[in-house]
């Protein structure tokens, strides 16, 4: 289920552009539009829930088959020794978007 408010949401339908990088049936991969690394994407699962801790068995699998294909896709753009995964979980982590997002940042040594 997808969110009319929510700005993922609008992306995965294809009402806000972005730089796709990849796509199946239940996700999503494009570039963040204020990269903080010199790759930085981002992937979404294409069902709108905020938290991990709202997921349900089915998006538990489907997370769990995201981590699984994210190794060769950040290596297929440009992280080719190693990437950092970032989920940022709520206000205290600074979430600023309530759809569920795995940051992908790499292409250079990364600080803290
Ligand atoms: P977070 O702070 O973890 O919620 O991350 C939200 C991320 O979404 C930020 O890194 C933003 O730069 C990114 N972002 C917001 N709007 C867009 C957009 N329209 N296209 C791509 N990335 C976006
Ligand atoms: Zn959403």
């Amino acid at each position: 289920m997808l969110n009319e408010n929510c700005i993922f949401c609008k992306i995965i339908k294809g009402e806000i552009p972005s730089k796709k990088v990849f796509e199946n049936d239940e996700m999503l991969v494009f570039a963040d539009i204020e990269p903080k690394a010199k790759v930085h994407l981002l992937a979404v699962p294409k069902t709108h829930f905020k938290l991990l801790s709202e997921a349900g068995e089915k998006e538990r699998a489907t997370i769990a088959r995201m981590l699984a294909a994210l190794p060769e896709i950040a290596e297929k753009n440009g992280c080719k020794n190693g990437y950092r995964l970032v989920v940022n979980q709520g206000d205290d982590a600074g979430q600023t978007v309530p759809h569920l997002h795995i940051h992908v940042l790499g292409g250079e040594v990364l600080g803290w």
